[in-house]
């Protein structure tokens, strides 16, 4: 067990914000699973490459040959963040969302799909747009072993030995729960399906090493990483993606371009990464990715892992003190989680709540669905068969309520804005 590291420096840091009072107070960002704030070392690092941004692949001068090694040396360093095999791709996209979509584009036809209907809808959807490959929607288990029993038994169903893959989360945005990857990944495999992880909610939290874990793709956004410049990953398997339809077409995927006498465009496509990165690239997103993946490589994840469980443990401690206030949760008591916390309070309308932390206290947290309907539901409903301690919340006079409130940390959040929340709300 690692010493809790201390929080690192991020650009957040003693911004105010205006209270309803008219007072002022430093701005507490506690809504880091919509957006983490960058870190300070991932903007001094873009800050100081800035002057020498020239375009990527593009261009014959100084500076263009200097962001193109900027950019392959970004990608060595996500690889090697996320311990990939030597011969896996890893493709720059605009976010996790967009990383699924060109996996779901990058499908063999035919490809049986299997996801569990609690995922985030960023991994949730994109497979529908395949009408020529089948999405089964597996049922909320209640626990990691019943995850895999869950899988384990669908895929013993699944129709042919055709490709299948199979599309899990990490964390849960919406609990903070982790997934059991390892025993999913093998189970997968274990039925020749192949597994992509979605890694939005994990990668900011821990170490994710693709090979270790058994995934042949893994996703995440820069902006959850501490690196808001609009960039993210898919990283894993080549053949797949080298075998698809360029995501895009344009420019940087096409090899060659030719005409011939009739008139007839035929083109060369890349078989390289280059194939689905068409267009100018990020290579300002892809050069803050690095840089953070750098930073949390240096500052250790076992130090933050160990710094966010004690602030893990005094929220949902804090949580408890609460009369009416019930955590979200599908695992049940003990499920390890990452600073990702869902909750509601009886009697009391969620949005109304978090407004009021963010009006009266400065303190900025997420209120909704979080973009998982079924989840969300299933958790605030219940389920017929759900343990009590999942569903049946409501006011007392058997109202459920609209939406939930969610509390999210990392890396830089002081203690200070963990005990601000919980005596704001109590
Ligand atoms: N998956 C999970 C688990 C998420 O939490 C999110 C973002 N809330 C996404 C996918 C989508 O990420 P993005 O919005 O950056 O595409």
């Amino acid at each position: 067990i690692e010493a809790p590291a201390a929080p690192l420096p991020v650009l957040g840091d003693g911004v105010t914000v205006p209270l309803a009072d008219g007072g002022e107070v430093e701005y507490a960002a506690l809504d880091y699973a919509a957006s983490a704030p960058a870190l300070r070392r991932v903007w001094d690092d873009v800050a100081a490459y800035l002057p020498y941004y020239g375009s990527v692949h593009r261009g014959a001068g100084h500076l263009s040959q200097l962001s193109t090694d900027l950019f392959e040396a970004s990608r060595a360093e996500v690889a090697r963040f996320l311990g990939c095999r030597p011969d896996d791709q890893v493709v720059f996209t605009r976010s996790t969302t967009d990383s699924l979509n060109l996996l779901a584009a990058a499908l063999p036809s035919g490809t049986e799909v299997f996801v569990f209907e609690t995922e985030h809808h960023a991994a949730l959807l994109p497979w529908r747009s395949r009408s020529d490959c089948r999405v089964c929607y597996l049922p909320a288990p209640r626990s990691p072993r019943e995850a895999v029993r869950v899988l384990t038994e669908a895929l013993t169903v699944r129709r042919g030995d055709g490709p299948a893959l199979v599309c899990v989360t990490g964390a849960s945005n919406v609990t903070g729960e982790l997934w059991p990857v390892r025993e999913l990944a093998a189970a997968a495999h274990a039925a020749g399906a192949r597994l992509v992880l979605d890694a939005a909610q994990l990668a900011p939290h821990h170490p994710v090493d693709v090979t270790a874990l058994g995934a042949d793709w893994v996703a995440f956004s820069g902006h959850k990483l501490y690196a808001p410049f609009g960039a993210g990953v898919l990283a894993g398997r080549a053949d797949w993606l080298r075998a698809a339809p360029p995501y895009l077409a344009g420019g940087g995927a096409s090899r060659t371009v030719t005409r011939d006498a009739a008139g007839r465009v035929d083109v060369g496509w890349h078989e390289t990464v280059a194939r689905h990165e068409a267009g100018s690239p990020n290579v300002v997103g892809a050069y803050a990715i690095a840089a953070a993946c750098r930073a949390l490589r240096e500052a250790g994840h076992g130090a933050l892992a160990a710094r966010e469980r004690l602030l893990v443990d005094r929220v949902l401690t804090g949580l408890a003190a609460i009369p009416g206030a019930r955590v979200l949760s599908l695992f049940g008591a003990g499920a390890e989680r990452v600073g990702v916390i869902s909750f509601v309070v009886d009697g009391h309308d969620s949005s109304r709540l978090a407004t009021a932390l963010s009006d009266r206290y400065g303190i900025g947290v997420r209120d909704g669905l979080f973009c998982a309907h079924p989840l969300v539901r299933l958790l605030l409903d219940g389920a017929p068969d759900a343990p009590a301690e999942c569903g049946t919340p409501g006011d007392g006079q058997g109202e459920r309520p609209l939406s939930a409130i969610r509390v999210s940390f990392g890396a830089g959040t002081p203690d200070e804005h963990v005990e601000r929340f919980l005596t704001a709300l109590a």
